[in-house]
Formats: C-alpha cells, sequence, structure tokens
C-alpha cells in the first residue's frame, strides 16, 4: 500500500515515471518538456528504508526486470556493524527473494560465524538486486542502474565495516579493475565506511585452498571493527 507523497513518488518512479511538481503559480503537476519546471522525483538518496525496500521491488530500470522471479532487497539488520555485498542473486536467490542462500551462502554463513557474526545480524546485500540471466556478469548499465538503492543502504545501514566478497563487488565498490589477489589484504575506504575484499564463497567451493586467506581477510575485518568500536 502507497501511504505517503513518498511512497506515491517512489513508486512512480520505480515504473520509470517522471514525477514532476511545478514551482510557480499555476498549480497542478505538469508532464516534462522544454519549459517544465524542475523535477522533484524521489532518487534512493532520500528514500527512508521502507520506500527504498517498495522502489527495488518495483524497479524497471534496467532490462533484469523482465526475466526475474522477483527482486533481492538484502536480508539482516538494518542496524549491522557487518555489511556483506556481493554480486547478483543466482537461481536460488532470485526464487527465494533473499541474497546468498545456496551453497556459497552456506558458506559465507560458515566464514561470518567463525569470525562470531550470525548472518541474521549482519545485513547481506548484492550489487544487483536481480538475476542476470545465467549467472552472467552484471552489466554495466545495470550495475549503474542498481548503484543508487545500493549506495543508499550502506547509507542507511552506516556498518562499520564492509565485506566485498568477489571480483564483481570489489571492482565496482572500490572503481578499479584490480584483481581480488591484490585487493585484498589491506583496509580500503567507501567514504568513511572501511572496506575489506576477500574471495567470493563460490569460488572457495571450487578452489578451497585459498579458504586460508579468506580467514585472514575475515580477522582482518573483525580487527578492524574492533578498532572502530574501541
Ligand atoms: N552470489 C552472490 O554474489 N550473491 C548472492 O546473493 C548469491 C550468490
Amino acid at each position: 500500500m502507497i501511504h505517503s507523497e513518498q511512497h506515491r513518488r517512489a513508486y512512480l518512479e520505480a515504473l520509470g515515471i517522471d514525477v514532476w511538481v511545478p514551482r510557480g503559480e499555476s498549480g497542478g503537476a505538469v508532464e516534462s518538456g522544454a519549459s517544465a519546471p524542475e523535477a522533484a522525483v524521489t532518487t534512493p538518496a532520500e528514500m527512508d528504508w521502507e520506500v527504498l525496500r517498495e522502489a527495488v521491488a518495483n524497479c524497471t530500470r534496467c532490462a533484469l526486470c523482465e526475466t526475474r522471479t522477483q527482486t533481492v532487497f538484502g536480508v539482516g539488520d538494518p542496524d549491522a556493524d557487518w555489511m556483506i555485498i556481493g554480486e547478483a542473486p543466482g537461481a536460488e536467490e532470485d526464487r527465494r527473494g533473499e541474497p546468498f542462500v545456496g551453497r556459497a551462502g552456506k558458506l559465507l554463513d560458515e566464514m561470518l560465524r567463525a569470525v562470531g557474526q550470525s548472518r541474521d545480524g549482519a545485513f547481506i546485500a548484492n550489487i544487483l538486486k536481480c538475476r542476470p540471466p545465467n549467472n552472467r556478469d552484471p552489466k554495466p548499465e545495470e550495475s549503474a542502474a542498481c548503484r543508487g538503492y545500493l549506495e543508499r543502504q550502506i547509507e542507511l545501514v552506516d556498518p562499520k565495516i564492509v565485506l566485498a566478497v568477489g571480483r564483481i563487488a570489489a571492482q565496482l565498490l572500490l572503481e578499479t579493475d584490480a584483481p581480488v589477489g591484490r585487493l585484498r589484504g589491506s583496509v580500503h575506504r567507501l567514504g568513511d565506511i572501511p572496506l575489506v575484499v576477500t574471495y567470493h564463497p563460490a569460488y572457495l567451493l571450487r578452489s578451497p585452498g585459498q579458504k586460508r586467506k579468506a580467514w585472514d581477510d575475515l580477522n582482518l575485518a573483525r580487527r578492524v571493527l574492533r578498532e572502530r568500536a574501541a
């Protein structure tokens, strides 16, 4: 249900409909056009948590809306200290509407548990809120369309540490082409928030020999968090 003007705008925007609000005295909404007054579209940056969730659920900003079963907003505690950011929903996540619920998700849960962090106590999200067909990499226009949602999630959760899992998340968040092997092992920043990179759990399932490095990464993240909390 759309309750407020903010909800209504978010809903219209999610449907790709611009909302124009007149500044003059003429009153009444007008369509966009050369002489139209300034737009007053609700952007993700202005949304509260529930409006954001609704905007994501109704999003048609890119073609993935045509092939998804449902959007995958993210799961966990919106006040979490740990925010985990992966790439995009896979088949199981698309079916269930929750990130990291397949085999890779189970491993991620174990990795978090090993550093004393429960899945429910973290907030887990992805770069993309919709599944790319056949689990292909996100296209630049898809991650660009989704970026505002993730940025607002990060802003609202305001975690003490971000853990970027896998190449796609790390490269897009840090705006770099560097490989995970070079990005892991040091503390990056997303504005004021420290960010640690580690391997994607799906990769670790294929290359269990790298789990030791992922363990080091999670310990680095835990250390940074403890230092911030001290
Ligand atoms: N891989 C991801 O990056 N995210 C998910 O939600 C599932 C698998």
